[in-house]
């Protein structure tokens, strides 16, 4: 099997996939523990099997779940109509889910549709290629959490840099 990898994998057996299946254990498939003793270690199930928490025995789903990744489906597939015919659903479905945040759909329109994007990034990783409009919402998001991270993360931990001495009391710590 010719399978080229950039990332360690980790194997999700989680509700959203027709088969387990080998992703890269990287933060965009998975959640990691934050603290506690699996610090560092990402969760069982990936991240789109997450929204399928608790939503096994209902009959319906709330749109504003599975949102998000109906999107990433979209711009995968490059319109709604698109992504609506590889998902094997309605295309007045897409409409609805995409436009009103206060909706809810059928589970088994919600499992195809996370079926779908768990097929569609396969065959995008598989080609090696993925969608224009996809990349562009990829780079954005880049953007703001390079952004977050500077004035979160690292401006802090800098130390100003003073003109002059310090005031004294500065490094009484
Ligand atoms: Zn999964």
């Amino acid at each position: 099997m010719t399978f080229v990898q950039q990332h360690e994998g980790k194997w999700c057996q989680g509700p959203s996939h027709e088969m387990p299946v080998y992703l890269p254990r990287t933060e965009e498939f998975f959640y990691f523990y934050r603290s506690g003793p699996k610090q560092g270690k990402p969760h069982g199930w990936c991240k789109v099997c997450h929204t399928w928490n608790g939503m096994y025995n209902r009959k319906c789903v709330p749109c504003s779940k599975i949102y998000e990744y109906v999107m990433e489906l979209v711009y995968r597939c490059g319109t709604r109509v698109e992504a609506a015919k590889y998902a094997g659903i309605g295309v007045s479905t897409i409409f609805k889910i995409t436009n009103y945040g206060q909706c809810t759909v059928q589970v088994p329109t919600a499992r195809k549709l996370l079926q779908a994007l768990d097929r569609r990034r396969r065959e995008d990783r598989a080609a090696g290629q993925v969608h224009p409009s996809l990349l562009e919402v990829r780079r954005q998001q880049e953007d703001t959490e390079k952004r977050i991270e500077r004035n979160t993360l690292y401006r802090p931990r800098t130390p100003p840099t003073f003109q002059s001495q310090p005031p004294s009391h500065y490094f009484e710590e």
